[in-house]
């Protein structure tokens, strides 16, 4: 929020790496959780959950003070949301079947579907215990053993998850959390020739170096999550252009711009732009920014000195290549005296400008004006992301072709946000591969095997 220190954390090294990921194969090795029934697999993620749930309060104010999220929307999404995702994998556990193939008469053939073993998962400052629960629920629920290493500067709640885990009766290194730096502890996990599967969610940089690291070490699975360059097309026709206004300006703003699936190009055909940037302005402006602890803040901090001034860097760049600021553009530091950044507005964008095709992470939407539907789909499409978009139109034909039309993980249509574990998250192009949430989720954590049995 500020940049004052109020704890300090463990800066693994790889010897410590090296030793999270051995007690993970031994664990792995000797069934203590990767044999257990799927029924107490299943009541252990249940008592995870229960105990988030009892001491969310508690859970929250520890992340939030750790990443500056704002508290009301961190204890839905971080608290709230990671004792669902361990609902919903601990009701997941004893239903996951193996097949019998269609053989010849003489054969059986069987597919087993087995835990991978040790999974390393590398996660990112802005959700970490909803992205956090997205890795380890589905990994924990298969049998596997985890590895995880918290971002620098969100680590507080995953290590008092781990701890919530042990009371729920995890068996001793199922789960173990190395804290410290990204160069040193991230890349010894992912050059690690003993964890199976890596996944992860945060950078494209990053995203690129752990595919090196795959190919330098054991050849493991990596699942990457990258993030994105959203766009949120409005059209003309949407049912409720002030319902559309506001909506959006909380698809970008909500958490400073910090999230991954944020509606950061507003895309708005022409003949309705002026009038809806003014009424987006006007819902992005009303907005109070401010202590993520003050339970009237509406959005909290940015997460660090770093960060804010990558941010301002977007907007002097995006002004220099022409484009105008109708809303923001600067730090807030006399009234909070920390990291705060104005939701900021940038119209006139054009497709070659960096704040169109750079993911800013941060409270800045670049506005482009468009004309008919093939040009909404270009723009949209204008992008080496593909993670998330929106459209807002009262044409069931349009929303449909643009939902064909725009490549991207998941299409909102006459809204922005809010998905549910249900449906799966995961981009295409450069925001990433394989996907969290969903039983597809699964799949990342589970080999199969074919028995071939002649009879
Ligand atoms: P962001 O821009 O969201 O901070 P990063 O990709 O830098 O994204 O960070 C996401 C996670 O990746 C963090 O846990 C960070 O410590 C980790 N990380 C950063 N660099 C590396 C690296 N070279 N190897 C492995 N993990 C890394």
């Amino acid at each position: 929020m500020d940049g004052a220190a109020f704890t300090t954390l463990e800066r693994a090294n790889a010897q410590d790496v090296d030793r999270a990921v051995a007690a993970a194969r031994r664990a792995f090795d000797d069934g203590r959780w990767s044999r257990a029934a799927p029924a107490e697999r299943k009541r252990v993620l249940h008592r995870i959950a229960d105990i988030i749930e009892e001491r969310a309060l508690e859970l929250t104010v520890l992340g939030v003070r750790d990443n500056g999220t704002e508290f009301n929307m961190a204890l839905k999404a971080e608290a709230g949301s990671a004792a669902g995702t361990f609902r919903y994998y601990a009701e997941a556990v004893d239903k996951i079947y193996g097949e019998v193939a269609p053989t010849a008469e003489d054969v059986l053939g069987l597919v087993h579907r087995e835990p991978v073993g040790v999974v390393g998962a590398i996660v990112p400052w802005n959700f970490p215990l909803m992205i956090g629960a997205w890795k380890l629920a589905p990994a924990l629920a298969t049998g596997n053993s985890v590895v995880l290493k918290p971002a620098e500067t969100a680590s507080l709640s995953l290590l008092k998850l781990a701890e919530y885990c042990m009371e729920a009766g995890l068996p001793d290194g199922v789960l173990n959390v190395v804290t410290g730096q990204g160069s040193v502890a991230g890349e010894a996990l992912a050059l690690s020739m003993d964890v199976d599967v890596l996944v992860f969610t945060g950078s494209g940089a990053t995203g690129r170096r752990l595919l090196e690291y795959s190919a330098r070490s054991n050849l493991k699975r990596v699942y990457l999550e990258l993030g994105g360059k959203s766009p949120n097309v409005v059209f003309a026709d949407a049912p409720d252009l002030e319902k559309a206004a506001a909506v959006s300006a909380m698809g970008i703003f909500r958490n400073s711009g910090q999230v991954c699936v944020a509606g950061s190009r507003l895309l708005v055909e022409r003949s309705i732009h002026d009038d809806f940037v003014a009424a987006l302005s006007r819902h992005a402006g009303a907005l109070r920014v401010g202590d993520p602890l003050d339970l009237g803040s509406q959005v909290g901090a940015i997460n660090s000195l770093d960060q804010l001034e990558g941010n301002l860097g977007f907007v002097a760049d995006a002004t220099a290549q022409g484009a105008e600021i109708a809303l923001g553009g600067g730090r807030i530091l006399e009234s909070t005296g920390g990291y705060y950044m104005e939701p900021t507005v940038l119209t006139g964008v054009a497709p070659d400008n960096r704040v169109f095709r750079e993911e800013v992470f941060g409270p800045v939407l670049a506005v482009t004006a468009f004309d008919g539907d093939e040009e909404a789909i270009a723009l949209a499409n204008a992008t080496d992301y593909g993670l998330a978009a929106g459209v807002w139109t009262g044409n069931l034909g349009r929303a449909h072709r643009m939902v064909r039309g725009i490549r991207a993980g998941i299409v909102h249509v006459n809204t922005y946000g809010g998905s549910d574990n249900t449906v799966p998250l995961g981009g295409v192009k450069q925001s990433g591969n394989g996907h969290d949430k969903s039983l597809h989720a699964i799949d990342k954590y589970l080999d199969l095997k074919t028995a071939w049995i002649q009879l």
